[in-house]
């Protein structure tokens, strides 16, 4: 049993045959149908697709023209691109831990890392449950500081009743296949700041700033882009987008087969005292992107026992995310310990992330859980 399934029917092959009948395969009329569709289910103004959420990161980070000596915060355990997207452009990540019952940034630890140079928040929705947003953008806001939303793990997630994406200045989405919604590769930026749109939609084309003003030359065939802004190459293909824009029409089953899922395994796992099960029961707005479980009784070699026994019996599981403080590149950099940001070691030494994927079955979902308490209890 994998770890997770994409789930694709003949709406992505009419959809696919349609693009390669049009001859238009790069940024195009799908691109379009599909930021439209993204803007929408988010409640946002703008949507701009690109070729992951890492890119997309790296687009937020640019249009809030953060660089050097800026600092930017960054939950301690997270995928490694929240924190790389602030390295991009020389600004320096500052790790924060996390609240372990969340998996998601802790608010006053946040507030303690705070200095006169910090000038964005990474807010991670990680595995699909919102950041705590009040306390973040109270912090964030009479100081002027940018709030950037890793939604990656969090399309369908909400926050109090509304979608996360275009709760902080710019929101960041995943469609790779670990996500709920997949085009292979590929992202996108959200926001409701027209500004901040105007130069994401630069920066993923080279940095162009369209046509010359006509005043200079009338326009004509021989009217090329101008380009005022160094940028990048982060364009989404049409190929891309189609695929998106037929994941996109299944959205709501997607997601309420994830919520199904995960409120059963809840439901499943209750009776096992040995680990922690993710909120989601009493918080409605998780996404269940990812299933994570944690052992409570903080035994790295423990935990890896149990992923070995679902290993054998052909379950694949991951433990949760990163602690990105432990990896090389921010260790050596900032000669981080991992006892800075105990939490966040915790959670990578102690957590397995469950399969969970639309067309799972009810036997499927038993043979994980009762091969869990057998190894666990
Ligand atoms: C998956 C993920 C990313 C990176 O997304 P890509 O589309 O693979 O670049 C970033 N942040 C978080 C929290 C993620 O889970």
């Amino acid at each position: 049993m994998n770890i997770t399934e994409p789930s694709f029917d003949e709406a992505e092959i009419a959809l696919l045959r349609e693009c390669l009948d049009s001859k238009w395969v790069t940024q195009g009329p799908f691109t379009e149908r599909f930021e439209r569709l993204i803007a929408e289910k988010h409640g946002v103004k703008h949507a701009l697709a690109c070729t992951s959420c890492t890119a997309a990161l790296h687009l937020a980070t640019l249009a809030l023209k953060l660089g050097p000596g800026d600092e930017v915060i960054v939950p301690a355990f997270t995928w490694v691109t929240s924190a790389h997207s602030a390295e991009y452009v020389g600004a320096k990540p500052v790790f924060v831990d996390i609240d372990l019952s969340t998996f998601n940034i802790d608010p006053e630890r946040l507030e303690a890392a705070i200095t006169p140079r910090t000038k964005a928040i990474v807010a991670v929705h990680l595995f699909g449950l919102a950041a705590p947003m009040d306390e973040i953008k109270a912090i964030a806001e009479p100081r002027g500081i940018g709030v950037i939303e890793d939604a990656a793990c969090a399309i369908g997630t909400t926050y109090k009743g509304r979608p996360v994406g275009a709760i902080g200045d710019i929101g960041c989405f995943s469609f790779h296949p670990r996500k709920a919604v997949t085009t292979g590769e590929g992202g996108a930026v959200t926001t409701n700041r027209d500004d901040l749109a105007e130069r994401v939609r630069s920066q993923r084309n080279h940095g162009s700033t369209g046509a010359p003003d006509a005043s200079i030359e009338p326009h004509g065939p021989w009217t090329m882009a101008t380009f005022d802004n160094l940028g990048f190459n982060l364009r989404l293909s049409d190929i891309q987008a189609a695929v998106g824009v037929a994941q996109m029409g299944k959205l709501d089953r997607l997601l309420s087969e994830r919520r199904r899922l995960g409120h059963r395994y809840s439901e499943l796992l209750a009776g096992n005292n040995s680990i922690v099960r993710p909120l989601g029961g009493d918080v409605d707005g998780h996404a269940f992107q990812s299933y994570v479980i944690r052992f409570v009784d903080g035994d790295r070699a423990r935990r890896n026992a149990v992923m070995a026994t679902l290993a054998a019996a052909g379950i694949q599981t991951r433990p949760g995310t990163h602690a990105v403080h432990r990896l090389g590149y921010y260790k050596n950099k900032y000669g981080l310990r991992p006892e800075q940001f105990p939490n966040a070691a915790l959670a990578e030494d102690t957590t397995i992330t469950l399969p969970i994927f639309p067309n799972m079955t009810e036997e499927d979902q038993r043979r994980v859980v009762d091969c869990i308490n057998q190894a666990s209890t």
